[in-house]
């Protein structure tokens, strides 16, 4: 490994908007982003998707679609 062309790594502090915080490898040692695994991602997505799956079945059996 040639010195000089890869950047310095660091133990980077990953702070989220809603107030997690976690550890990563960065070449920053701060990092702060909108959103991270616990507010977004699947976990919230999925309980989206099943609100809006519930919504749609209502609508179906509204209208008597199968
Ligand atoms: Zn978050």
């Amino acid at each position: 490994m040639r010195e000089g062309i890869h950047p310095t790594y660091y133990q980077a502090t990953v702070t989220c908007n809603c107030g997690n915080t976690f550890v990563t490898g960065s070449t920053k040692q701060d990092i702060h982003v909108e959103v991270c695994s616990k507010c977004h991602s699947f976990y919230t997505g999925a309980q989206k998707t099943a609100s809006a799956k519930g919504r749609i079945d209502k609508f179906n059996k509204k209208f008597g679609i199968r």
